[in-house]
């Protein structure tokens, strides 16, 4: 087994036990290896397809491509607007039990909470899925990165996430039994990604396995809490052990009492090795039989009569009604302003699917919520200033503003935040700018003098 890269000895060891000398000899050698797939995921709500004419398809996510080489992201338009995630290949499995599970379709007023969802590409995934079925909870405990999470659920732009950042033990407590879908992707010893992460190979023991197990149970007896009966659970890592794996899983359907979730047979060209752990369907994606990183999955549902909980009474409402003329305003700019409620935050004004308004207002006042909907602007009496966010949203009414179509150049000039060259095409005011038909942001033009309205810290610096 030569390999560039070293893999912890005891961590081979441990493989051995659990898939035999041939199987680990070339899990190793995959790992050690230097092939590294890149895959994105379209938007489909923006109406993003392709990057290149020689990517070839994820199989197992309608949306998921492999592209042929890795181009720098950072300077496309397109990603800073939202039009595609960059996502590994294998994690794009979860979108595939959760629309078995529901037999293709997700039902009308869904509720899906994402637990550990930072930096939000299966959140991301979620929200596509859902779409203005219902209502998708992004949260993640650790503020930085929920910050990075809020940024990329309001790039993606669909409003019907909402971006939360709290111990799992608060859903347990104050959103118990409320959710349909509880996803729970484990902070996990990452043996997947040991060909990415040095960080990954250098922190890996097997005290940091049982310790990440220890965390996982705790993480999942709460995350089980928030779940309706009848709802569906859905586990992942992306580790390979059975500690974090199979035997969390065991020991979730034997505490919790568990359901079968039926997936139909995979293709066997996908590569996934399918195991069980109790009553759950567990899933594996081995870097020598997929293309793609490590990843474990697991799929249950919760046993007992399939009722919801009730929601829980407001602590307190962030939320104020806008006065009508404000209101006209604020419909002028949005695609469909009689199925969306318009509400206050503070000075920001922002806007809700109608038809989840209530629910994604549970979750506001409950929790503790760094971003949600989708935030519109702000009002100056008669004036309105629209935010950075309303331009990456499918919310965004295009016709209400002066649109101004960008060459690359220009576009990356905005997004680094430099003075637009083209300031004859711009309008006195407000004006949206597109690349490739697609809004990246807008500018306010005074005089011979632009000003952006894309945040600082958004803007890109390469
Ligand atoms: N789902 C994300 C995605 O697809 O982009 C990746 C999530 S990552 C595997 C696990 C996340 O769990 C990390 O963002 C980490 O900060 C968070 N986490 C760490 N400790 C946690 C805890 N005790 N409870 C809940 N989440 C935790």
């Amino acid at each position: 087994m030569s390999s560039k890269i070293d893999i912890p000895t005891l961590f081979v060891e441990q493989m051995r036990g659990e898939l035999g000398d041939a199987e680990v000899a070339q899990l190793v050698g995959a790992l050690a290896g230097e092939e590294q797939p890149t895959s994105i995921r379209h938007n489909p709500h923006k109406g993003y397809t392709s990057l290149g004419a020689d990517s070839t398809p994820v199989e197992w996510c309608q949306w998921g491509e492999y592209l042929a080489q890795r181009p720098r992201f950072t300077t496309d338009p397109h990603f800073q607007a939202g039009g595609y995630y960059v996502q590994e290949a294998a994690s794009m499995f979860v979108g595939h039990l959760l629309s078995e599970a529901y037999g293709g379709e997700l039902p009308e007023g869904v509720r899906v909470l994402d637990m550990c969802a930072a930096p939000g590409g299966k959140s991301t995934l979620y929200a596509t899925m859902v779409g203005n079925k219902g209502v998708v909870v992004a949260n993640e405990v650790i503020r930085p990165r929920a910050l990075t999470l809020a940024d990329n659920i309001m790039k993606w732009g669909l409003g019907n996430t909402i971006v939360t950042n709290n111990d799992p033990a608060h859903f347990a407590g104050s959103l118990e039994g409320w959710f349909d879908v509880v996803a729970v992707d484990a902070p996990c010893s990452g043996e997947g990604m040991f060909r990415k992460s040095d960080e990954a190979r250098t922190e890996w023991s097997p005290d940091n396995v049982k310790l990440c197990a220890a965390r996982q149970r705790r993480i999942m007896a709460d995350a089980w809490k928030a779940l309706r009966p009848g709802g569906v659970f859905i586990y992942s890592t992306c580790t390979f052990n059975r500690t974090e794996n199979e035997d969390n899983m065991a020991w979730l359907c034997s505490e919790m009492g568990a359901e079968r979730v039926e997936i139909a047979p995979l293709p066997d060209h996908w590569g996934v090795v399918r195991t069980v752990a109790e009553e759950a369907e567990c899933f594996h994606f081995y870097p020598h039989r997929t293309k793609g990183e490590g990843l474990f999955a697991a799929i249950v549902r919760k046993g007992g009569e399939s009722t919801r909980g009730k929601s829980p009474k407001a602590r307190k409402s962030p939320f104020a009604e806008v006065d009508k003329s404000g209101l006209r305003t604020i419909e002028g700019v949005l695609r469909e302003p009689k199925q969306t409620k318009v509400v206050a935050i503070g000075e920001s004004i922002y806007a809700y699917p109608a038809a989840h308004w209530a629910d994604m207002r549970t979750v506001c006042e409950q929790m503790s919520v760094l971003y949600s909907g989708v935030r519109v602007g702000e009002l100056f009496g008669r004036k309105f200033k629209p935010d950075h966010a309303l331009a990456l949203s499918t919310a965004l009414r295009t016709e209400a503003f002066n649109v101004v179509e960008l060459t690359l150049d220009d576009a990356l000039n905005y997004l680094r935040r430099q003075e637009l060259g083209n300031i004859g095409a711009l309008a006195e005011g407000i004006n949206l700018l597109t690349y490739e038909r697609q809004p990246i942001g807008f500018t306010k033009r005074i005089g011979t003098r632009t000003n952006s309205l894309m945040p600082k810290e958004l803007r890109i610096l390469q």
